[in-house]
């Protein structure tokens, strides 16, 4: 076997590859020469520099395996890879460490007022009294977020002397007393911590998670930072809370805008920031290259690699048979990723009518946990992990058939108990997917654009208070849909609308006398 090096990577990672291959260092490789040579190599190495592209992946003949030692895998064609068959794995792990470190290292910084206190020395002065401090010990550290990163900060914290609450509506009740940790809403984290720290994905849910209602909650001593991804934290807001002395500090390694010219922030002594280093030590990098090179001793020995990101696309029969419930699939997953409150802990599939007859649902299985997966996961969740991923997450996944399909042709059944709700939707596959039962509510709706689904009692008035409250809100209604189970009882009602709709007008739905509960849903 013949691996390219074709970026600088840890020597610890070579050695170990040279134990089972023919290991070329090229880290000048142009992209010219790359497509010319690459026809001869089993693997590569890649980190950032090189562009693993679709003409390059398109002359690989006998490539394997591409490896990026590192997380992100943006200079890599995923989609191209997938299409040949090639795995493509990273190291997702490999920074976890070297970033908490980095969180710790800005924590002390600001409890402590080292870099301000630093800069003053080296002016010249001497002034003590200007630099009293913050003990960590018996203060409480808020964790926004515990992943791999979230949970790293736990065990350091934890050296300090800290008690920990946590914010991650994601995690399992076992993980977080594998941690000892405390899991609390956002807004009970926001009063109570002293330190405040982010380890989320940057998401549409997470985009200005921290804005000036949640400064406002905080205390006034509380310091905050964040080494996740800019934008999680508003930074116009912060600075007004900084000025305000709305809360005492706060520590960023990553910005709205990189790099951050001409910020405000910089106007204050309160501030401590870094140009997004969070992730770079040696000692990272090192690991990185370790990791990608067992992962290549694995393929190459017909094991399975644990951070394959992609998966070869299966060209059989049944494949093709398969396919077109793909889309169905990915919405019914999007359905309930938005649907669902609190960590999923079980999720039941079935499959019927036509459906039962196929031998290999897995890969529909795999759709759907990989759509109701990546919103919430930094690392990509796709069809070769998703399985894995669920699992670490505390899934109980179950797959079953019925040749009954209730009146459809096929139809693809899913149940999923969360700590918040219990959800079940039904999807059919005809000329388009379409969604025809929600919570056993019989529906037929179009598995597109915006709706709002809400459950409320079936008395006269409600479904016309509904509508009065987004006639408020500029809110078109295009067409609607009600289910109930008998007269009086509890109705669901399937609202298609033409425009977003925002946080705030759900929860204006849900202030309404007899509705029990109302959620948007973008598909
Ligand atoms: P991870 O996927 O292991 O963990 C993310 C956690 O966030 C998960 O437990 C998830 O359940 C939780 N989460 C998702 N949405 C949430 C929400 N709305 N509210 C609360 N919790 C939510 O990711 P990780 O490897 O720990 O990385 C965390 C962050 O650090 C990411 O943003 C990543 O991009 C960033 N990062 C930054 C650097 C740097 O150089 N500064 C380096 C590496 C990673």
């Amino acid at each position: 076997m013949k691996v390219l090096i074709a970026d600088q990577i840890n020597q610890k990672g070579i050695e170990e590859l040279k134990e089972v291959a023919e290991v070329i260092v090229r880290t000048d490789i142009t992209p010219e020469e790359l497509v010319k040579d690459i026809k001869d190599f089993d693997a590569i190495i890649v980190r950032s520099r090189t562009k693993v592209t679709k003409e390059v992946i398109e002359v690989a003949s006998n490539l394997k395996i591409i490896a990026r030692a590192g997380v992100g895998v943006d200079n890599v064609d995923v989609q191209a890879a997938t299409e040949r068959g090639i795995m493509v794995v990273n190291a997702p792990e490999s920074t976890s460490i070297t970033v908490a470190e980095h969180t710790i290292g800005l924590i002390l910084s600001l409890s402590r007022k080292i870099s301000i206190a630093d800069s003053s020395v080296k002016d010249g002065k001497w002034e003590k009294s200007q630099f009293m401090g913050m003990e960590l010990n018996n203060k409480t550290m808020g964790i926004v977020g515990m992943g791999r990163i979230g949970s790293q900060v736990v065990i350091r914290a934890k050296a300090f002397g800290m008690d920990i609450v946590v914010y991650d509506p994601y995690i399992t009740p076992e993980a977080a007393s594998e941690l000892g940790v405390e899991v609390v809403d956002l807004e009970t984290l926001l009063k109570n911590s002293d330190v405040i720290t982010i380890h989320v994905p940057l998401t549409p849910e997470t985009k200005h998670l921290i804005s000036m209602p949640e400064f406002d909650l905080m205390k006034k001593n509380t310091l905050i930072v964040n080494c996740a991804r800019g934008g999680i934290i508003n930074e116009d807001d912060l600075y007004e809370a900084l000025s305000e002395g709305k809360i005492s500090g706060a520590a960023l390694d990553v910005f709205e805008n990189e790099p951050p010219v001409g910020s405000s922030l910089f106007e204050l002594d309160n501030v401590v920031l870094t140009p997004h280093i969070a992730a770079s030590t040696s000692e990272a990098q090192r690991d990185a290259a370790i990791i990608v090179a067992k992962e290549i001793k694995k393929v190459f020995k017909g094991e399975s690699p644990r951070n394959v990101i992609n998966m070869p696309v299966m060209d059989s029969e049944t494949f093709q048979i398969i396919k077109p419930y793909f889309r169905l699939a990915e919405k019914l997953g999007k359905f309930i990723i938005q649907t669902t409150q609190g960590n999923i802990t079980e999720l039941e599939v079935t499959y019927c009518g036509e459906l039962a007859e196929i031998q290999k649902h897995d890969i529909i299985t795999r759709i759907i946990l990989q759509e109701i997966l990546n919103p919430i996961l930094n690392e990509p969740v796709n069809l070769v992990n998703a399985p894995a991923v669920a699992e670490n997450r505390g899934f109980i996944i179950t797959e079953g058939k019925r040749t009954d399909a209730k009146g459809y042709k096929n139809l693809i059944s899913i149940e999923v108990e969360s700590e918040g709700n219990q959800v079940s939707v039904e999807g059919f596959l005809g000329k388009e997917p379409k969604i025809v039962r929600i919570n056993g509510y019989q529906v037929n709706v179009k598995t597109e654009g915006t709706m709002i689904i809400a459950r409320y009692k079936d008395i006269p008035g409600i479904i016309g208070s509904i509508g009065v409250k987004l006639g408020e809100h500029n809110i078109n209604i295009a067409k609607m849909q009600v289910g109930r189970q008998k007269p009086g009882g509890e109705a669901v009602m399937v609202l298609k609308v033409d425009q977003k709709v925002s946080k705030d007008v759900e929860e204006d739905i849900k202030s309404l006398p007899n509705v029990y509960d109302a959620v948007a849903v973008e598909l």
